[in-house]
């Protein structure tokens, strides 16, 4: 018969483990953070080749992009300061220990400009120093069209030959995710009980109301104003992949049905399609943007540390370039988390604790964030065809 101590002690050892776990899928998604951003930015932004012709599309496609992205962001940031939903959450006790000192607020933009461009990339790389992997990448991206086929064909094909791979890491740990999540739900748990659930409410709600006010009015506003079309008509075209992208939760994965239903149904050009789409499947990612946003503002709310103005304005740039870096595959967005904290100096247990238990019930958010993503993509290409003078539906 075992002694009460030796119980106890067998209890804290099996509880000790549990809490490991959930310490080491963090420590696996941040793992691959810096290389995934590093090498799906390059390959996004030096697939413009065909610098003449591509120039005007290109324009008009990152103009779209951006703008719907940030429209997405600038709903979830009015949610969430009207909302409020983290201001009631329980405090996990880690908080205690939280020193509000280390958030960063950067004086001006021109500040943030600055240190946005590293020294050094290794250095940049070795620290995860997001903004700066991000600058570098995107530089890095742009030249790669600027040399010679003889350097910049090897260079392509050995980051993409990365990224594949990263991609794959990406997915083997997200497989990881059920027990990695148990292991973070405990550590929450046993330091908040479960009121953590309730807490979490608020917040899914949040996302979900952003996500229905970008899916169910901006869109459909910028089809009528654009492209002159009943909204109904572009969403019945686009039906099938809605359906894939709820079902999958992965942008890239419903990119071939994305680009059939914009091509059949819609009837926008092989070329206007081919150059949109892709690109749009990791770059524009409007749900995914709006999700990073609230997540992070939910996060400082319940740790009780308030952003100012400049912090906020810091989320809406690392929000956006955290949903440009964001691969799409199911939950990237809540790895990219991790880049908008960290931007804001959010760095302790409890940030991963909040961001595990996020994922806890991530599932439908990224499943509704996914079909908002392709929606957008797709009333983008509609827009740039109808700019380019195609003849839709
Ligand atoms: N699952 C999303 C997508 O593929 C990305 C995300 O996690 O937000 O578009």
């Amino acid at each position: 018969m075992c002694s009460s101590a030796t119980m106890s002690d067998g209890y804290t050892y099996v509880y000790d483990i549990i809490i490991l776990l959930g310490d080491i899928f963090i420590r696996l998604l941040k793992m691959v953070i810096a290389p995934l951003i590093l090498t799906s930015i390059i390959i996004g932004i030096s697939s413009i080749k065909d610098r003449a012709k591509i120039g005007r599309l290109g324009f008009k496609t990152f103009l779209y992009y951006i703008s719907t992205s940030l429209i997405a962001i600038l709903i979830g940031l009015a949610l969430a300061n009207t909302i409020q939903p983290g201001l009631g959450a329980s405090k996990i006790s880690d908080v205690e220990a939280y020193d509000t000192s280390q958030l960063d607020s950067p004086s001006s933009l021109l500040d943030i400009l600055k240190t946005m461009i590293p020294e050094n990339p290794i250095s940049a790389f070795a620290n995860n120093d997001m903004l700066s992997i991000i600058f570098f990448a995107v530089f890095f991206g742009i030249v790669l069209n600027l040399v010679s086929s003889k350097y910049s064909t090897s260079i392509r094909s050995g980051v993409e030959s990365i990224y594949n791979i990263i991609i794959k890491m990406t997915q083997i740990i997200i497989a990881c995710a059920p027990i990695g999540v148990f292991g973070l739900m405990v550590k929450a748990v046993s330091k908040s009980g479960f009121s953590i659930f309730q807490d979490l409410g608020l917040y899914a709600a949040t996302i979900a109301s952003g996500l229905s006010i970008h899916l169910f009015i901006i869109l459909p506003l910028i089809l009528i104003i654009f492209v002159r079309v009943n909204p109904l008509t572009h969403f019945r075209a686009m039906a099938s992949a809605m359906v894939t992208a709820f079902s999958t939760s992965s942008s890239s994965a419903t990119l071939p049905v994305t680009m059939k239903c914009v091509k059949d149904n819609v009837k926008v050009s092989n070329q206007t399609s081919s150059f949109v789409l892709p690109m749009g499947a990791t770059i524009n990612m409007d749900g995914t943007a709006l999700y990073e946003c609230v997540g992070v503002l939910f996060i400082a709310q319940a740790l009780g540390i308030p952003l100012d103005a400049s912090q906020q304005f810091i989320v809406v740039i690392t929000a956006l370039l955290a949903s440009i870096g964001a691969a799409g595959i199911p939950s990237a967005g809540l790895v990219m988390l991790f880049i908008v904290t960290d931007a804001v100096g959010l760095q302790s247990d409890a940030v991963a604790l909040w961001v595990g238990s996020m994922l806890a019930i991530d599932r439908p958010l990224d499943m509704f964030r996914t079909m908002v993503n392709i929606s957008s993509d797709s009333v983008g290409a509609a827009v740039i065809a109808k700019s380019e003078g195609e003849k839709l539906y």
